[in-house]
Order: C-alpha cells, then structure tokens, then sequence
C-alpha cells in the first residue's frame, strides 16, 4: 500500500536539515522502488508570513492522512512578538493536538567517537544507549482546572496533574513494548512519595508488568533520575514518564550526548502514525551559514522507517551508515574538535555512499 509521507521543513535550519533528509529519503526510494507519495508544506513563521497562520488546513488535512511526518523546525526571533495564536510553535501543538500524538520517543544515545563532547566523563558516557518515552497530551500541561486567580488575596496561580488509567496505560504500553525491543529494562520514573496521581500511575503500571514477564521493570522517584541519569546513565535502557518529569528528563538526556544536533525523536498516535523531529529548534544564530548537523533530522528518518514507515530494515541500514560516517571521522561544526568541519550539504551524499556501498 501506498505511504504517504509529509515534510514540514519550517524556520531556519529547519529547512537545511530536511533537505538533507530528503536527500537520504529519496535515495532510498529510488533504491528500494518504495511506493511512497512525497507531499511539503511550509509551517511554523514561513507559513505564518504567506498565510497569516503557521499551520493552514489544509496542512493539516494532508498530515491527518499521512503516514508519517517529517518535521524540521520552527520559530525565530522575527516572530517572537506575534499573538500568541498565531506563534509559529503553535504549528507544533495544533499537529500533536489534532494527530493524537501522546506517545514522545527520545533515544539518547552516543557515538564512543564522540565522547569528549559530551560534558560527562569518558567511562561514564560511554555505550550510552537509552530511550525515554514521554507522555505528550496529558498530565499538568493539559490538566484542568488550571488558571491565575488574581481577585483574591493573596493572587495566585495553579494546575491540575491528572492521568486517567486509559492515558497510563497507553504510554505504559508503548514503553514495555519498546523495552521488548530492546534490553527488556524499563524504569518507571514518578514522584509516588509526595503525588497521589503518581501513586496511581505506578499502580498501573506495576500491574501492566504481568503482560510483560520478560520486562525487567523498576520504578524511580523523578528528582533520583535527574541525578543517575548524570552520574550512571548506562543503568538504564528505557525510562516512561508523564508529561511533566519526562519533558525534564529527556533534556537532562540529550545533553549527555554531547551535540543536540545529532538527536532524533517521534511522537506516536495508536494507529502508528507519528511526526518525527529532531529534537533541536530553528537555530537563528547558525541559519543560512551552511553548518547546520543534519543528523538528528535523518535519524528522525530512521525513527519513521521503524515506527510509521513498516522498514525497521532501512532504520537499522540508516542508523548504521551514521555510524560508519561518525567512525570515519566525518564531523560537522558542532561535533569538530578541531577546525576542519564539513559543511551541512556535504553529509546527505557521505551517507547516501555508505548505503551505496553497504549494498552492494
Ligand atoms: P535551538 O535548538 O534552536 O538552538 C540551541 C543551540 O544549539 C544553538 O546554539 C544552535 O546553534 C545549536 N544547534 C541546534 N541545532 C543544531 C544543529 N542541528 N547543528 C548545529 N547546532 C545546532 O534552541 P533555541 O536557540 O532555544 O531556539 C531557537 C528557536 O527554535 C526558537 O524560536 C525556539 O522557539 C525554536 N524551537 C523550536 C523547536 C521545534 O521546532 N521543535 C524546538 C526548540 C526550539
């Protein structure tokens, strides 16, 4: 059948970095006679400056009906004064809104190349290899009642942190499945000392374990994570966590890495439908200099491959090439120690080689 596939590179290097992917993407297609259908739209602030919105509808129709969307980055400081409604991020929340997308993966993961970058020491960071998976659409962010009260004295401000059983339940899923994946480890992260609906989430999820006997699971106090994940990060493989902790501790995991430029994420609906990102922004200090890392926004390609895409073989063929090009010495501005650094351009056609030579 069929895949439909929707590229929104966005703001600044958000349209380097998706040129770059779409290299990689549409080299596969050709190898592979992929029956893939390839729409682009613009969003973020260049949709805002042709079309007074960052996200149109009819944007967001083709996104509703496509499998998987690769998405770049929005934003920029020419925006940063608009109505709130009309911010180029809001593109991001009406797509997660309207797909459903509850389901947030952030591997962390680091080339041993590459560990002087990383601000950890050496023997701690090496082999790092972890996922987190967040919760999107729930949690305090969303909660209500929520408001700023300010006809009472004294003034004040609150939020509601709220998970139903079906909200737990699906994150949970996603998260033990991953973990069956890979090294069948999963750490639960909560604050079930101080929150009732942390309590509740780890009764959920405890009792979820049964259907996953081989899952190893462990649960963790949200404020002991941010510390292992910094002094011992290889403890863990995946971690689940709500909107709120897991928002802290995929950053907090992303740093460890060394560059945010080689990061990828997805975010997932039930039926598999996901939007991939890199997790980085629109970069306005570096847009447009040409020495953007692509890489985070190709391996987002892999993630789409293995999550929406039905080819878990060509994100394992993508993420290898990385690899080999990362082994080979290859390195853009943000991952050079020294001052020989390829421009953004030049790394799609490395790694297009690679796969070349790969296969045949
Ligand atoms: P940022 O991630 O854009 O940049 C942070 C720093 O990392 C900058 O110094 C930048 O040069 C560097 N960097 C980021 N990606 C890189 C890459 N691929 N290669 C090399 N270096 C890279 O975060 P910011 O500066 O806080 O935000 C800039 C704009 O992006 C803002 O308008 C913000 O709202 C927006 N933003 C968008 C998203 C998104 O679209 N998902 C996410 C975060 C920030």
């Amino acid at each position: 059948m069929t895949k439909k596939i929707l590229i929104l590179p966005g703001d600044g290097i958000g349209q380097e970095v998706t040129s770059s992917m779409s290299e990689v993407l549409h080299y596969l297609i050709d190898e592979q006679s992929l029956d893939f259908q390839i729409s682009e739209r613009k969003v973020g602030g260049s949709s805002y400056e042709e079309f007074g919105t960052p996200l149109t509808d009819e944007t967001l129709k083709i996104a509703q009906n496509s499998d998987a969307i690769l998405f770049g980055a929005v934003g920029g400081p020419q925006w940063d004064n608009l109505e709130w409604d009309v911010r180029p991020e809001q593109a991001l929340l009406g797509l997660r809104k309207s797909l459903g997308l509850f389901a947030n993966l952030r591997p962390a993961f680091l080339f041993n190349e590459l560990a002087s970058a990383s601000p950890l020491k050496n023997h701690i960071i090496e082999d790092l290899d972890i996922l987190i998976v967040r919760e999107l659409t729930g949690g305090v962010y969303f909660g209500e009642p929520r408001g700023i009260v300010e006809n009472e004295t004294p003034k004040y401000g609150f939020n509601t942190m709220i998970y139903n059983e079906d909200e737990i339940r699906r994150i949970a899923k996603v998260a033990f499945e991953a973990a069956m994946n890979r090294d069948k480890k999963l750490c639960s992260v909560e604050k079930a000392n101080v929150l009732e609906v942390s309590k509740f989430w780890r009764s959920i999820v405890s009792e979820m374990s049964s259907d996953y006997p081989e899952v190893e699971l462990s649960h963790q106090l949200a404020d002991n994570t941010a510390m292992q994940l910094v002094l011992n990060p290889n403890q863990y493989d995946v971690i689940v966590s709500g909107n709120l902790f897991g928002d802290m501790l995929s950053d907090i995991a992303a740093t460890l890495s060394g560059s945010i430029g080689m990061l990828p994420s997805a975010s997932l609906n039930s039926s598999s439908q996901g939007m991939f990102e890199p997790c980085h922004g629109s970069a306005p200090d570096i847009a447009g200099q040409g020495i953007a890392n692509p890489i985070a926004m190709i391996t987002s390609l892999a993630m789409a491959f293995e999550y929406s895409l039905e080819r878990v073989d060509l994100a394992r063929r993508i993420e290898s090439a990385i690899k080999i090009f990362i082994s080979k010495g290859l390195r853009t501005k943000d991952i050079s120690n020294s001052k020989e650094f390829i421009q953004t351009k030049e790394v799609a056609p490395s790694i297009i080689n690679i796969l070349k030579d790969e296969h045949e």
